[in-house]
């Protein structure tokens, strides 16, 4: 199989990976190949990817999805960001805002700018004081972006994302890839064929005996790998001396009152836990250290602490943080969590799905699989991977917390060099560079860095070159802004009942 062309993509799995996997290859593959999609409804999927980041609405325009009709299908919310409490101490509290922070000036980011003026005394607003997005979040505001103002305006460019009911959004792209062709079948694979000298897979076979052959298989059947890893034993890269948290309970709970326009993540005694707002119910969610608490307490210190009433048992789920040595392997491509997990406190694992896609539509084997562009992708997986690891470590390792053996061992733990040499440079003088094409810019770390307790040690010797009082008034004059333009927004509830209200769901 390593040199005639593919004809047949079969797709292993249906949840969330699975389908948005067979809905981009349905409308950008159009009819030039035949796609089947394989799912097990006695299995079941994980069901809980519910908070996304600014990059799905391209997912979703790429597929020419309306947003509206989408939010409305899968019960949304829209996100500005993520509030984080307890993190960087016990008490502490801010926001990780999608979008810009006030408005850079000459060559250097805003925050220089902050930096000098709160070292001053003269900036006494936080840093999210000149977001729009955590302006807007602390309110309960929302709207899209506003094409009746000027460019300029942080009204005109909204950078917001969805929380939304995972299970539903499955279904809405199962109806949309079954639309444009997509072939399902229901079944559970009980025996994968390889090549006997290739190595490549042949074909899956179903309880039922029915045979499914394919040229490329996208593996997206979740934590168990069943090409990528039971098939093929690629390998994993075990994540989990920096990301300790190795199992989540979940439980949705009634929603009291409107939906916040952000996610919320609240650290707790060896983890942290979710709230996840959508129209008809809460999402809720313990993500822990089970070397540091048990899933009894986890699951009763996860129901201590809903808004409403829960409905349902918690449930329990396992993994470990790391990835997989190939992400795409002979002609298997992993998806989801087939290939790999970091948890979701930055809501990054459907944003890796969708790149997965993206990254593996460009380097498409149209004749053969050239193992260049099978190593290419490999790469630029890893290297994605690997930054997200990062950030998501910082998240734990900068913190004062000592309260407890887990928050303990966070703060002691050795971390990966380079996150390191990051958090140096920051801490001397507020510096940060994006690498190559990692997917969180420098405002997603300055606000990280800031707000679980780096405070740099000096600023950018540039800023010095503005004069005093221009300084004084671009901090004023951006803040203003922000407020004024905050006003002028509706509600988040109010902005859902006019756009996009979703049909109740009996109690
Ligand atoms: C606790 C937790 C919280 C999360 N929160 C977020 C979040 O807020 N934001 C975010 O972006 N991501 C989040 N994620 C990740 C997100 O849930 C997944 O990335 C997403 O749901 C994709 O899952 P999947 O489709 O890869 O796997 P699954 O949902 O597990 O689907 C696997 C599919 O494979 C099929 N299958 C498996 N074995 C077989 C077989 N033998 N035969 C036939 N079919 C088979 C199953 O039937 C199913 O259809 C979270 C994950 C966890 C664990």
């Amino acid at each position: 199989m390593t040199d005639s062309s593919i004809k047949n993509i079969v797709i292993v799995g249906g949840g969330t990976a699975g389908w948005m996997a067979a809905a981009a290859f349905a409308k950008v593959l159009g009819g030039r190949y035949a796609i089947q999609l394989i799912e097990s409804d006695e299995i079941g999927i994980v069901g809980v990817g519910e908070a996304t980041v600014p990059h799905l609405k391209l997912f979703n325009n790429l597929l020419g999805i309306d947003e509206a009709e989408f939010v409305r299908r899968t019960q949304g919310s829209f996100k500005l960001g993520i509030q984080f409490d307890d993190w960087g101490r016990i008490g502490s509290r801010y926001f990780h805002s999608f979008g810009a922070i006030g408005h850079d000036l000459g060559l250097l980011p805003f925050h220089q700018y902050w930096l000098k003026a709160r070292r001053q005394g003269k900036a006494a607003a936080d840093i999210g004081a000149y977001s729009l997005n955590a302006v807007a979040a602390a309110q309960g505001k929302f709207m899209v972006s506003a094409s009746d103002v000027a460019p300029t305006s942080p009204l005109a460019n909204i950078a917001y994302a969805y929380h939304f009911d995972a299970g539903l959004y499955a279904r809405f792209l199962r109806e949309y890839a079954e639309r444009l062709g997509v072939r399902r079948l229901e079944g559970r694979i009980v025996d994968v064929a390889l090549h006997p000298d290739s190595g490549f897979v042949e074909a899956v076979t179903l309880a039922s005996g029915v045979r499914v052959a394919g040229d490329l298989f996208v593996d997206c059947s979740g934590f168990r790998g069943l090409l990528i890893e039971q098939a093929l034993r690629t390998g994993y890269d075990d994540f989990s001396r920096w990301l300790p948290c190795d199992r989540a309970v979940a439980v949705a709970c009634e929603k009291v009152g409107p939906p916040t326009p952000y996610t919320h993540s609240i650290a707790r005694g060896a983890g942290w836990q979710w709230r996840i707002p959508l129209q008809h119910r809460t999402g809720n969610g313990y993500v822990y250290s089970s070397a540091h608490i048990s899933d009894d307490e986890a699951a009763a210190t996860l129901l201590s602490n809903l808004d409403g009433r829960p409905l349902g048992e918690p449930r329990l789920l396992r993994f470990t943080a790391g990835m997989r040595r190939k992400f795409w392997n002979r002609n298997v491509v992993a998806l989801g969590l087939a290939s790999g997990f970091m948890e979701p406190l930055e809501s990054t694992s459907i944003y890796l799905v969708q790149s997965g896609i993206a990254k593996f539509l460009n380097l498409f084997p149209w004749g053969d699989f050239d193992p260049v562009l099978t190593e290419r992708y490999n790469e630029q997986s890893i290297f994605e991977y690997e930054r997200i690891r990062d950030f998501l470590i910082l998240h734990y390792h900068a913190t004062e917390r000592s309260d407890t053996p887990f928050w303990d061992a966070c703060r002691r733990m050795s971390i990966p060099p380079q996150l390191a040499q990051t958090i140096r440079l920051f801490r001397d003088s507020g510096r940060f560079f994006r690498q190559g094409e990692e997917m969180f810019a420098l405002v997603s770390w300055v606000q990280v860095m800031l707000g679980q307790g780096i405070v740099p040690e000096s600023y950018h010797p540039l800023v010095d070159q503005v004069a005093q009082s221009d300084m004084e008034g671009y901090l004023a004059s951006v803040g203003k802004v922000i407020a004024n333009c905050v006003q002028a927004m509706p509600s988040h509830a109010a902005f859902i009942e006019r756009c996009c209200a979703a049909v109740p769901v009996p109690a």
